[in-house]
């Protein structure tokens, strides 16, 4: 089963109980919109080659298209689209007045040089100008693109359109109208949800006290790192740790800003801590928690029997399976689904694009108060679903999201809403 055949499946789970019109899910089957593009770069070199480009616009009931831009090998029109899709639900869930979009260019990035990535990034929005700006469709970081990238597309967009329009992409440096805490916004969101979960419904799992607690993160990029750190500061231990070269392990707990410093010295190769130990070890070991933070579909059909965690916290997008994520929901093993749990990043996003659009600036302690309460509300409403229906939080998340989506679309795009009776 395909990426996008099984987020279908797992939204299909939760029509049943949500109280939506058929002309609406029907819609929901299909995506508004997909560009492709082929987009010449020159290289350093001299060479020129054409590269593949993405744009999938999926739903936009609920605001404006809003969804990162990834430049990834993987990065094809479907896996797109199954991004699009999760990028719909999620920002229902966390109920902010966006739809869901993403994209990306099918590019292995760490080989490009800063000149080359800058002309690629800037060669994206001279294609797809047309089809983003700040109430259309609101790109954003995502794998292998960051704030650098968002500078380069934002100042080639105001070339192309004129004007000061800051709200066309979030994730931007601080000085040119990006926002406090965006970095860590991911991470520190997945944290928020993870310690509401703990402190409200700990007691149905039975888990040891917070100090006690194992927790295996796979993935240091920006949302593994600053999940990670918070843990630290928290007071967690965090025996396991991962990036696409391996894993290390250390039953005591890890010290992740130590790692930090380690990695960034030695290539990202060299953890100087703990055993080594690969990524797929990782996930099978004996912890309270785990947290895929890095790619797609690590949790299969074929690990998911020797997953032991009693909680798994999705901060990467679809990191399992349909598949696994039967066999891991009828062993018990809580999952704290993508859409909700790493919805941090799209949170801070938000409050840029208000930001920008009310040309003011938020501080740092805002936006954490914020994130957190709108991280522990969502929580709070796919839980209680969780609860009163016996479904798992994935479908009670999209539960939640069909409920929102459904009313919106209802009231405009239903021929029988206004129908004078
Ligand atoms: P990143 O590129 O900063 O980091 C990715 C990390 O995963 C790196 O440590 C990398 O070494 C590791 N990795 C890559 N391939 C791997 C593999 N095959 N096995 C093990 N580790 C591997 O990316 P990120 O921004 O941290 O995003 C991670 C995940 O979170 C992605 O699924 C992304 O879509 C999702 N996500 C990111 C954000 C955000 O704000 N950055 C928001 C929502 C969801």
């Amino acid at each position: 089963m395909s990426m996008l055949e099984g987020a279908k499946k797992q939204l299909e789970a939760a029509y049943k109980y949500a109280d939506i019109n058929s002309e609406t899910w029907e819609k929901l089957q299909y995506p508004d919109k997909i560009v492709q593009v082929s987009l010449p770069m020159r290289h350093d070199d001299g060479t020129m080659r054409v590269y593949k480009a993405y744009r999938c616009q999926y739903n936009n009931v609920l605001g404006p298209y809003k969804g990162g831009i990834r430049f990834h090998p993987s990065v094809s029109r479907e896996h797109v689209e199954s991004l699009a899709f999760w990028m719909t639900f999620k920002n229902a869930v966390i109920d902010v007045p966006f739809g869901g979009a993403k994209g990306g260019i099918t590019v292995d990035a760490p080989t490009l040089s800063n000149r080359e990535i800058e002309r690629l990034s800037k060669g994206y929005i001279d294609l797809l100008s047309d089809n983003i700006g700040p109430d259309i469709d609101i790109p954003a970081p995502d794998m292998y693109t960051n704030e650098r990238v968002m500078s380069f597309m934002f100042h080639e967009y105001k070339k192309i359109r004129g004007g000061h329009p800051l709200g066309v992409v979030t994730g931007k440096p601080i000085a040119i109208g990006g926002i406090e805490g965006r970095p860590s916004a991911t991470g520190y969101g997945g944290f928020y949800s993870m310690s509401f979960l703990l402190e409200k419904f700990g007691y149905k799992l039975k888990l040891p006290s917070k100090k006690r607690l194992k927790i295996a993160v796979q993935g240091f990029g920006q949302v593994g790192y600053w999940f990670a750190e918070r843990l630290q500061r928290e007071g967690y231990k965090v025996v396991a740790l991962s990036n696409i070269y391996g894993a290390v392990y250390d039953e005591k707990g890890l010290n992740v800003t130590a790692a930090r410093l380690h990695l960034d010295e030695n290539d990202h190769k060299v953890w100087g801590q703990g055993t080594e130990i690969t990524n797929e070890e990782l996930l099978e070991l004996d912890v309270d928690i785990l947290v895929p933070a890095a790619i797609e579909n690590v949790l299969t059909k074929d690990n998911a029997d020797k997953i032991k965690a009693k909680i798994v916290l999705e901060l990467a997008n679809g990191p399992t399976t349909y598949e696994a994520d039967q066999i891991m929901t009828d062993k018990g093993i809580l999952i704290v689904p993508d859409i909700l749990a790493n919805s941090g990043g799209v949170t801070v996003s938000y409050f840029e694009w208000l930001q920008n659009r009310n040309a003011i600036r938020k501080n740092y302690e805002d936006v954490q108060k914020e994130l957190k309460g709108m991280m522990e509300k969502a929580t709070e409403e796919v839980m209680r679903r969780h609860l009163e229906y016996s479904v798992s939080p994935r479908t009670a998340a999209y539960m939640l999201a069909l409920e929102r989506i459904g009313e919106a679309d209802a009231v405009y795009g239903n021929k029988d809403y206004f129908s004078i009776r």
